[in-house]
């Protein structure tokens, strides 16, 4: 595909259903961050567009046949969303690619991955159980029943629009949650995309409905009352508003929010592993990744040979154009982010740690791309050590044994990811439980599975996505209590409350 393909694409709110007009009728473009070229168009969501999304999807969970609906239904429905996506599959990467700025190649394994999480929720909604307790005495059967949880809300970053989407919908949407969606104002085509598949796949007037625009949509949905949870990924600095606004209502809440996740590499790894892994780790889309491996610590008997070696790697990752596959790193996705990638170069350079690789911007006739940077000798109170930088700029620091290591590793506000590379197994598995991390990777880097658990620590987040528990995340409890035959003993309140009931 070249730029002459691209036309505009024209998308409005999808509220119960259908494709609306926002109430200002206002709008708002997108361009590609690597083209400077605008790729779309959307409608310009307000609260009033919050509360026409939140009344369909109330309407929808009260009195609509979704909730109700057979596991099995619903599932069907989810496993046709996962064939949907495959077959759009083009289409969903493009768009991911011109509105992001990642390369296409990783738009197409994001897509893929996306649909691999639909696919992997249709089977959970087969499997959304209780319990039943038959020995609490012998005129008492109890079941434990999960009913869904009501309306979510759920607020999406940039960074990978589709696959972080569908780690949230397509479990509210199994135990039979309905959802108002947001994506990023930079990024909202896939999300807008995915709820037409949706429709297209079967699911009822007013399951799913999305609000495009700013952030302010976001906070009238954290605020609204009918909404009974938020589920949010962004910034650890929005999250914070987020749990406040749904805090004060009492909603429950699940944020995956911000990581300044370290590698740990021992003297005795296999370095030529653990120095790819480092290279895909922290530039792998453009280090604007929750993920990203952005500060390695290396054994110090090692460190210059395993530095040279990063940098070495590093000089030869293609920096460019989205659209060919040759590139690795794209385009940074926004002239603010890359005001906040040279803010923290400034500081690295202004401290005392030592810029080895790039350091800049790559000229290019259109666009914002970032040269892949490397800064050796970085203490751990720096700010580059310490704050998510969000773009490909690599901290390294030193240090002289495991305790040393993991005491530095843990000495963020974070703690979504940590990896550790050592052929001693009792090294990592000692490291991996002091690591103060939700996904320990051992000789391994940012791999990761819808059956596993993901989640953060700290001020990386709250609660937990993916694996079979991600279904409960969207329930609530129930305990339903039988009486068997005849009761055999008379409920007397006084004798069980001897000061009465009051
Ligand atoms: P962001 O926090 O700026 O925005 C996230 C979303 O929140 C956007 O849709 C935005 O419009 C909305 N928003 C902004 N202000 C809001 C408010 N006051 N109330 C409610 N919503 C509001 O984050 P971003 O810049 O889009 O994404 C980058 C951040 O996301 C990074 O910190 C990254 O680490 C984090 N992230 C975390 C994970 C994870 O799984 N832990 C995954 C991807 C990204």
């Amino acid at each position: 595909m070249t730029l002459t393909d691209i036309a505009i694409s024209e998308n409005r709110l999808i509220l119960d259903g259908q494709e609306v007009d926002s109430v200002s009728g206002e709008t708002f473009e997108r361009t590609s961050p690597a083209h400077d070229v605008v790729v779309a168009r959307y409608a310009k969501g307000g609260a009033g567009d919050v509360a026409r999304a939140v009344t369909a999807a109330r309407r929808a969970f009260d009195a609509g046949p979704w909730p109700k609906r057979a596991g099995v239904e619903r599932s069907r429905v989810l496993r046709r969303v996962a064939d949907l996506i495959r077959r759009d599959r083009d289409h969903l990467a493009r768009i991911e690619a011109l509105e992001s700025g990642k390369p296409i190649t990783q738009a197409f394994d994001e897509v893929d991955a996306s649909a691999e999480l639909w696919d992997y929720a249709a089977t959970l909604a087969r499997h959304s159980y209780g319990d039943a307790h038959n020995d609490l005495g012998p005129d008492v059967l109890a079941m434990v029943v999960n009913e869904p949880l009501g309306v979510v809300s759920i607020i999406t970053p940039w960074n990978f629009p589709l696959l972080i989407v569908s780690q949230k919908l397509p479990f509210a949407l199994a135990v039979g949650c309905t959802a108002v969606v947001k994506p990023s104002e930079l990024t909202p085509g896939t999300t807008v995309h995915l709820a037409r598949l949706i429709i297209e796949a079967g699911a009822d007037e007013g399951v799913v409905n999305v609000v495009t625009g700013s952030g302010g949509v976001g906070s009238a949905m954290s605020a609204h009352p009918d909404v009974d949870m938020i589920s949010f990924t962004g910034s650890t600095e929005v999250g914070r508003k987020v749990a406040a606004a749904g805090g004060q209502l009492l909603k429950r809440i699940e944020l995956e929010l911000g990581g300044k996740n370290p590698q740990i590499i021992c003297a005795d790894a296999d370095l030529d592993a653990a120095a790819d892994a480092v290279v895909f780790g922290v530039y792998f889309n453009a280090g604007e990744c929750c993920n990203s491996g952005s500060r390695v610590l290396v054994q110090r008997s090692i460190a210059d040979d395993f530095v040279a070696e990063v940098i070495n790697r590093a000089r030869r990752v293609p920096v460019g154009d989205p659209l060919d596959p040759a590139t690795k790193v794209g385009a940074i996705v926004s002239d603010e982010q890359l005001a906040v990638i040279e803010r923290y170069v400034s500081e690295g350079r202004s401290g005392d740690a030592e810029l080895l690789l790039g350091g800049g911007r790559v000229a290019s006739d259109t666009g914002r791309f970032y040269q892949p940077t490397v800064f050796a000798n970085v203490r751990p109170e720096m700010s580059i050590a310490r704050e998510e930088i969000f773009g490909p700029v690599l901290s390294v620091l030193t240090f002289d044994n495991l305790d040393e290591a993991v005491g530095i590793a843990n000495s963020t506000m974070y703690g979504l990811s940590a990896g550790i590379w050592t052929r001693d197994i009792n090294a990592a598995l000692s490291a991996s439980r002091a690591l103060r991390a939700g996904t320990v990777w051992v000789n391994r880097w940012m791999d990761g599975y819808p059956e596993l658990p993901f989640g953060g620590y700290n001020a990386s987040g709250e609660g937990r996505e993916l694996g079979r528990q991600a279904i409960g995340s969207f329930t609530q409890t129930k305990t339903i209590q039988l009486q068997v035959g005849e009761r055999t003993t008379r409920w007397v309140p006084a004798a069980h409350h001897p000061g009465g009931l009051s």
